[in-house]
């Protein structure tokens, strides 16, 4: 007999990927479904998937164990939100209005808007300041089903504060129920001191690669490095110059790639074996067969398309029958998509994208965690992974992405500990 100390009863549904590698082309739209399911818990961990039928036969209960009766709802692994910039200071609504009146980048950025206002308010901020609003930002991602989120810094373009933020996403991570993965991201924008200065854009590459990266590394404050490799950003060159000391001090690299134009961000993550190159809305085919060949996870992020009411969304199709694994994240950040929900990011993509809604699932559960090297951990419902469970108020997966707009997450387990929802106790 299998222990537990936690058992799930009667779900209309639970929806899974498996295993603990990416799925790719036709295996990105691989979902196990099982009917009138259950799960138990043992602990932190997954001890048994299976029908309710099946889970009487094989499960013994612990004396005080809690059961959660789950009829009419649908099971699904916690969501990995694998690309936001959830620390930060600072409130751009006044701008988001000013371009809902046409104001183009060049008003705003005039009007004291944009990264670089950011920028200012991030530096002027207080860690306990960026803690306090970071941690309600967190709890709002996981009212709607989030349990692992990847942060990056990026909004201090100078040392201390890109630290700064840094060690508060490692605090919230330490603080929250959630599991928090921190990127470091100092080559996000060229400061506005280095624009204004001849090859101020090596210049302040190699400060990024001489000062900041040795830092990070040493202090041990981020797992990744990533890189903003765009025309009149850091171009190919000068984001070799990050991405070189990233790998020496052992960072494992992500990259913002082909987002405005096709500089050849995606071979470039390809190259370097980066765990995912994201944005890709100009990806070229070279870069398509570059990342299939090298394994690179694509990270779709049709919330900023969204939100910044652009044409044109990434080749989610072409990238997927191309063979590159595709993961979803929301790129919560203040300018470009203010929006921690991952249901919502799955509609979008969905909607826009053309993706299926089994293909947005594994996007934003499993392939998302294998972005993120935890695919052995989270990211499916399978024995001996962690109990990172959502609870759907819909009768099947397909709810999820069909009914926009509104919450229906109406529980979520975290290690195995329920953080949102109530529990039945029998
Ligand atoms: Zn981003």
């Amino acid at each position: 007999m299998i222990l537990a100390d936690k058992i799930i009863t009667g779900a209309s549904e639970l929806a899974t990927p498996q295993g603990s590698t990416s799925c790719a082309g036709s295996d990105q739209k691989k979902l196990k479904v099982i009917k009138d399911a259950a799960l138990a818990i043992r602990e932190d961990k997954i001890v048994f998937v299976g029908t309710t039928e099946e889970l009487h036969q094989q499960v013994q209960r612990t004396e005080d164990a809690i059961e959660i009766d789950a009829a009419g709802f649908t099971l699904l692994p916690g969501f990995v939100d694998a690309h936001t910039h959830t620390v930060f200071a600072g409130d751009r609504s006044h701008e988001f209005d000013m371009r809902l009146q046409g104001a183009k980048y060049a008003d705003i950025a005039k009007a004291g808007g944009g990264i670089l206002s950011t920028v200012k308010a991030t530096r002027e901020a207080t860690e306990e300041e960026l803690f306090q609003t970071g941690m309600r930002r967190l709890d709002s991602m996981m009212l709607h089903g989030t349990t692992t989120v990847e942060i990056k810094s990026g909004y201090g373009l100078e040392l201390e504060t890109e630290l700064k933020q840094l060690r508060v996403a490692k605090l919230m991570g330490e603080q929250h129920p959630m599991t928090v993965s921190t990127t470091f991201l100092g080559a996000h924008e060229i400061p506005k001191e280095y624009r204004a200065m001849e090859g101020g854009e090596h210049k302040y590459a190699r400060l990024v690669a001489e000062e900041m990266i040795p830092r990070v590394a040493e202090e041990e404050l981020a797992t990744a490095c990533d890189v903003f490799t765009e025309t009149g950003v850091f171009e190919l060159e000068s984001s070799r110059i990050v991405l070189d000391a990233a790998k020496k001090h052992g960072l494992e690299v992500r990259i913002h790639a082909d987002e405005l134009s096709p500089l050849g961000g995606a071979e470039l993550a390809a190259e370097y074996g980066a765990l995912s190159a994201d944005h890709l809305e100009f990806i070229s085919d070279a870069g398509i067969e570059a990342m299939a060949k090298a394994g690179v996870t694509a990270g779709l992020l049709p919330g900023t398309a969204f939100f910044l009411m652009l044409k044109e969304y990434p080749p989610a199709r072409k990238i997927i029958d191309g063979g590159v694994p595709v993961m979803l994240a929301t790129d919560f950040n203040p300018g470009s998509s203010h929006c921690e929900s991952m249901p919502m990011t799955l509609t979008l993509a969905c909607l826009n994208m053309k993706m299926s809604v089994a293909e947005a699932i594994v996007a934003s559960t499993l392939n998302a965690a294998v972005s993120l090297k935890m695919g052995d951990r989270i990211g499916s419902l399978e024995v001996g992974k962690q109990a990172d469970i959502i609870i759907l108020d819909a009768p099947s997966h397909f709810h999820l992405v069909y009914h926009f707009g509104i919450n229906q997450i109406i529980g979520v387990l975290k290690n195995g500990d329920i953080v949102v929802g109530e529990e039945v106790e029998d």
